[in-house]
Order: structure tokens, then sequence, then C-alpha cells
């Protein structure tokens, strides 16, 4: 993947790297953890007890503030260049698409940070991985997160991180077609916690298949080639809700997948990388057995 090749500079990034973090000092743990938890399980399926338990304790201040200081202007470091043109990238892929629907699109925004920040859902801790929040439209993420997902979660690489991008950018355009709101609904007048949990399901696997429709779409500008998808599907498979059940507690429970299973977030990522068709992503008028 040639991730350089992208648009860039479309705006929309808030460099908080190396700013002290939270306000107040500190990193938000304890009380805030469960929310966080919570959030997390929500957007993105990662475990957060396996990244918690890697051994890895959160920088001092100290230690991150010399680091990514942000010196006015955008930040020209590599981790800030891939970050922008992911995200100028898909806004762009999603105006067109909107754009040819006859709606409007508000492009996604996106929060950079180390440690820890205040964000529109609350603390974002850098424990819990990439999040949207559909209450300020931002994704919120902290670079180190690749890092953990090239030792935990399938080995990383250029086109898996961006299909993490790309996933949390599709929950914008479900927040921006009203899709999310809908699904709230629907959860909270939920008779069981299944019912609730497989509402939530459908919206993870959409948010997917969005992924791979910005795949699609810039696959030729980005050089997207057949090791790339391979990437995005390794990350799949390591964060499907099975796979990490299975990790955490050696046994899958179905009733309990918020995301989905490894094989259908492959499924579902890949049908929108090879058709590039929002349309397709319809996770929501299936029946649920069959997705
Ligand atoms: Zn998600």
């Amino acid at each position: 993947m040639d991730w350089k090749n992208l648009p860039g500079g479309g705006g929309g990034i808030e460099d908080r790297r190396g700013s002290g973090g939270i306000p107040g000092g500190g990193i938000a743990v304890g009380g805030v953890g469960g929310l966080i938890i919570a959030l997390i399980a929500m957007f993105f399926g990662i475990d957060p007890g396996a990244i918690l338990g890697d051994g890895s304790q959160p920088q001092t201040q100290s230690q991150s503030q010399t680091q990514n200081q942000s010196q006015g202007g955008p930040a020209t470091d590599e981790d800030y260049q891939f970050v922008d043109r992911i995200l100028t990238s898909a806004n762009g892929v999603w105006g067109g698409i909107f754009k040819q629907a006859g709606r409007t699109y508000t492009p996604a925004r996106l929060v950079l940070y180390t440690r820890g920040t205040q964000g529109g859902c609350g603390v974002a801790n850098s424990a819990v991985g990439p999040f949207y929040c559909p209450l300020d439209n931002k994704v919120y993420i902290d670079t180190a997160f690749f890092a953990t997902m090239q030792r935990q979660l399938g080995g990383g690489g250029d086109f898996a991180y961006s299909y993490v991008l790309a996933h949390e950018i599709g929950h914008h355009v479900q927040n921006e077609l009203g899709i999310a709101d809908q699904v709230e609904r629907e959860q909270r007048s939920a008779r069981s916690e299944a019912q609730a949990n497989q509402a939530s399901v459908r919206l993870e696997l959409q948010a997917d298949c969005f992924a791979g429709v910005w795949g699609n779409r810039v696959g030729d500008q980005a050089k997207i080639t057949q090791a790339d998808v391979q990437e995005a599907i390794r990350t799949a498979q390591a964060i499907g809700d099975d796979n990490l059940q299975r990790q955490a507690a050696g046994r899958v429970v179905p009733d309990s997948f918020t995301h989905g299973s490894s094989q259908q977030r492959i499924k579902w990522f890949t049908t929108g990388f090879q058709t590039g068709d929002p349309n397709k992503c319809d996770t929501f008028n299936q029946n649920y057995n069959q997705l």
C-alpha cells in the first residue's frame, strides 16, 4: 500500500499528543474505567483486558511531554501524515457518495492523543483503542494502538491500520445517515440483552463493510495489493468476538457478541471492498443467522 499517494491536508485533526493528557493531570482509571471499557466494547470490540494485560504502563507525564510537542501548524511525523491521509481520503470518498445520493455529508473529525484526553463521550484513554464518539463526531486514537495491533491483534500493517480507522469513520457515516440513532432506539426497547447485542452486531458489521467500501474507492490510488487485503483480513480475524472470547475466557457465547464473529467481520469487510457499493452493506435487512 502506498498511503502517501492519498490526498492529505483535509483538516479536521486535533493533535493533542504530548499535551500532558487529561486536564487535572493523571490518567483516569477506576471509576471512569468501566465506562471506557463499555465504550470500547461498543465501538471497536477489542477486549480491553487483552490490551491492559500486556504489562505496559501508561507513560509518565514527563516522558509524554518530551515527544511530539506541538509547535504550531500541523505535525509532519509519519503517524500524523498517515492518519491525515486516511481521514482526508475517507471524508472525500463519503462526501462524494453522499453528494451523488443528494445528501449532505459533514466530514468526520479526528483527535490524536497520548495517554488520555477529554472528549464528548467522556475520557478517552490509551488502553481502550480507537473509537468514534457520535456526540462530537470525532474519532479518537492514540497511535500507540498501532503497535498493540502489531503485537496482539493480527500483526498490523498499513492497510490493517487503515481498516481500523476506516471502520471508525464508518461509524461516523452511520451517524450521518441516522442509523446510529435508530440502533440506539432499538436497543433501548430491546426485550433482552441478546436482542440489543444483535443490533450492535449489525451496526459493527456495517461499519466493517463501509471500511471496505473506502478501501475499494482508494484501491488504485493507494496501490492496495492482495497482501494488503490479507493484513485487514488477519485483523478482522483477530478482533472477531469469537476469537476474543476464546482467548479471554476459553469459550464462546454467541448471544453476547457485540461486533460479530471473525468470519462475519471478514465477510462484511470483503463485501464492501469487492463491491465498493455502500448499498451492499445493508446488514439490517437480513436474517440475523445469515449475516
Ligand atoms: Zn465499531
